[in-house]
Order: structure tokens, then C-alpha cells, then sequence
């Protein structure tokens, strides 16, 4: 394990200073603004852009891009950039999304006309929410909740600061958020309820409980798992505003410190999705302890590999093969559908075997993982563990926690 975590780490480091190599040497080539505006406006003639705050100029219009009015502004990894229209009386009139680094499941939909047309011709004066002034066409995410923001507030300075005219803010978008608190609070009360009942008879009905807490309020009330992504963003530069991103990432890092996998065990709503089909009694298939172990490397190479991708090319995307995003998003290809149903089927046979071979997540959290003695021995192990197991292979179910109590 030692020099599985030395070579990834390595990979990881090496990855990262070729990408910033590749991207600083192709780097300079923005997208033309004038030549976006010429195909979302035809019929008008913008000049250079110009002023403070930044903006191009038309007969009857003006243009600009959010970013340079509400830089920091981000989505989950990162800032959307819009190029937005708008008319002397600062009501908006085009949007194109020029650039942004989301997660492509969260905001497939936030890139078509149907969702673009429901934010034209509104007025930053607005409160630009999902289910009040905008038709709920799409799950309220943190993706969808920046691009509003960012929308809102780029119009609201464009229309002071360039066309003098002073937007009363009757609300913000996305001001106020409870999701970072719904998730802290449930993780927090996890990770006390795996400490205090990991002694007692009470841990198997405890942990289920979180384990289905897990795929409600992570899964489909957050749809946001937590993802190597998110690391990935941070590696990337791609800093978020969103308070559930950090949220998401403090809270599995300090868990893997203070109880390796845990998160894998009691949080994680696919994880929670692949045991409770495993549970099903169906006979299992057996896989020899040999074989085992050697599969159980496949996830590692996988997070390796997925890493040099993402890191080399700059781009988040190329990461994106967590089956689970598909699931939670409710939106993926009939293939990302199809591997859905048969990672969720083949827990019938094997045990959590998602987790076992292929989850980043769960190889990430297992190379950071220390040893606990306290986990000694092996009962029905839903992890499919053979006795005495890699203690990154654990996921802290609790089951053989110091008296092996089943
Ligand atoms: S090794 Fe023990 S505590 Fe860890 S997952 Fe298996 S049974 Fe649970």
C-alpha cells in the first residue's frame, strides 16, 4: 500500500505540472466576444469593449461579459461565464454561456434554449429563483443557482455602472442556501451516532438508518455526492462559492482522519444503493482471496489513470465516469444508464462491488486511510473483507469492531 500511495502521488504531481505546462502553452486564446455577439445579435453593430465596468456598445443595447463585472461569482468548480444582452431600460435580451467547468449531468439543462428563453427578457430587479419568478424546468442545484446569481448580479452593476440606472435589489438569487446546513448536520450527527453505538448492539441499525438518510439528503434532496471531482476542481484552480462543495470536501477529509472510510460506510448514497442490494438473498458468487486482492487494485489504477487524464488536459469532464452522477443527476445516455443497472445488479453476486473495484472515491479515501487496530477480525463482512483486511478496504461498518459482536 505504501508504494501504491507513492506512485499515485507521483503520477498525480507529475500529471499536474505537464497540464500546467500544456495549458500555459496554449493559453491567450479567449473566446471572441464580438464575433459571439455577431451570431446572438445579427442586426446590431457592437464596437470594442470598452469602460469601467466593461462593456460593448450598440444603438439601443449594450453587452458584456459577467465575468468581468462578478468574477468571483462561482458554480460548484468554478466560475460560468455568460455573455449577456441588454437594452437601454436594462431588461436582458440574449445570453450565451461562454465557458464553464460544471459537471455536464447537473447542468445539461442549463445550456438549452428552453432554460435560456426563461431568463430573457427579465430585469435584474428581479429575484431570478427557481419556482418563484423562473418556472422550475430543472433541479434547483448549486450549478443552476450560480448561473442566476452570476446572471443577476453582473445585469444589476451593468445597469448602474453603465447605463445609471439603480436596480432596487428586492432579492439576491441564491442568497440564502440551507443545503450546506441540511448535509453538515446529518454528516455530523453520523460520524457521532458510528462513535458512540460502535461498542453497543446498536450499530447495524444505526448505520442503516444513515445509510438511507445518505441516499435521500445526499442523493436526491443534494443530488451531490461527494466525487473525486471536487478534489480534482481544487488541484485545478477551480475554486467554488458554493458553501456545499467545501462542506463536502471538509467533511470527508477530516472523516478519513478520524475514521478512514466512513463515509464510504455510512454516507455515501450510491454505497448505501449497492449494500442494500446486496442484501437481497440472492446466492453470491465466490471469489477467491487471490483474485480478490487483485481486483481490488483495479480502482486504484483506474484513480490513477483518471487523475493524469483530467490533470493533463485541464479538463474536468474527462473524469466524469462515477456512475452515480447519472443516477442522482436523473440524466445520462442510455449507456451511463445501462452501467447504472448493471454496477447497482452485480451487488447481487458480489458484494458492494462498485466499492470494491472501481470506486475513485472509495481508493482515494482507502490510500489516506490509517490503521485501527480496533478492527480486528470478520463477520459477514459487507464488504466481502477476508479476515484481519487492509484497513483501506474497510468502511468502517463496525461489524468486527474490537469483539467481533455478530
Ligand atoms: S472489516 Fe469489519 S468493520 Fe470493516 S467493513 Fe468489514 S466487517 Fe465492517
Amino acid at each position: 500500500m505504501k508504494r501504491l500511495r507513492i506512485g499515485l502521488l507521483a503520477a498525480v504531481a507529475l500529471s499536474f505540472f505537464i497540464g500546467q505546462w500544456f495549458s500555459l502553452s496554449i493559453s491567450g486564446k479567449a473566446p471572441d466576444g464580438k464575433k459571439l455577439l455577431r451570431d446572438m445579435a445579427p442586426d446590431l453593430n457592437f464596437g470594442q469593449k470598452s469602460g469601467m465596468p466593461l462593456h460593448y456598445e450598440s444603438e439601443g443595447y449594450i453587452a458584456f461579459n459577467s465575468y468581468d463585472l462578478v468574477p468571483s461569482i462561482r458554480g460548484y468548480a468554478g466560475p460560468i461565464k455568460l455573455l449577456v444582452l441588454m437594452d437601454r431600460e436594462s431588461f436582458i435580451r440574449g445570453i450565451k454561456i461562454i465557458e464553464h467547468r460544471e459537471t455536464k449531468n447537473y447542468v445539461h439543462f442549463m445550456e438549452s434554449p428552453e432554460y435560456i428563453a426563461k431568463l430573457i427578457g427579465k430585469h435584474p430587479a428581479e429575484p431570478f429563483q427557481q419556482g418563484m419568478d423562473i418556472d422550475a424546468i430543472s433541479r434547483a442545484t448549486v450549478s443552476v443557482d450560480a448561473l442566476a446569481k452570476t446572471l443577476k448580479e453582473s445585469s444589476r452593476l451593468a445597469a448602474s455602472g453603465v447605463l445609471g440606472i439603480n436596480v432596487k435589489d428586492v432579492a439576491r438569487a441564491g442568497a440564502f442556501d440551507i443545503r450546506p446546513f441540511v448535509y453538515g448536520v446529518f454528516f455530523i450527527v453520523s460520524l457521532a451516532v458510528y462513535f458512540v453505538t460502535r461498542k453497543t448492539a446498536k450499530y447495524q441499525v444505526a448505520r442503516d438508518i444513515s445509510l438511507a438518510m445518505g441516499i435521500a439528503i445526499l442523493g436526491i434532496y443534494l443530488s451531490s455526492p461527494f466525487s473525486v471531482l471536487h478534489l480534482f476542481s481544487i488541484v485545478l484552480g477551480g475554486f467554488s462559492s458554493s458553501a456545499l462543495f467545501y462542506a463536502l470536501i471538509i467533511s470527508v477529509a477530516l472523516s478519513v482522519i478520524a475514521a478512514g472510510r466512513f463515509y464510504c460506510g455510512w454516507v455515501c448514497p450510491f454505497g448505501a444503493l449497492c449494500e442494500f442490494v446486496g442484501r437481497l438473498p440472492v446466492r453470491k458468487w465466490e471469489v477467491s482471496k487471490n483474485m480478490d486482492e487483485k481486483w481490488r487494485l483495479f480502482k486504484y489504477i483506474i484513480l490513477g489513470l483518471v487523475a493524469a487524464l483530467v490533470l493533463i488536459s485541464g479538463r474536468l469532464d474527462y473524469g466524469n465516469y462515477e456512475v452515480y452522477v447519472t443516477l442522482f443527476s436523473f440524466h445520462g445516455s442510455f449507456l451511463s444508464w445501462v452501467l447504472v443497472f448493471l454496477m447497482l445488479a452485480a451487488n447481487l453476486k458480489v458484494k458492494r462491488f462498485w466499492c470494491r473495484y472501481l470506486c475513485p472515491v472509495a481508493a482515494l479515501t482507502g490510500l489516506i486511510s490509517r490503521e485501527d487496530s480496533g478492527y480486528v477480525s470478520i463477520n459477514n463482512c459487507p464488504m466481502g473483507n477476508p479476515t484481519n483486511p487492509h484497513i483501506s478496504e474497510c468502511i468502517r461498518c463496525n461489524r468486527c469492531y474490537k469483539t467481533g459482536k455478530s
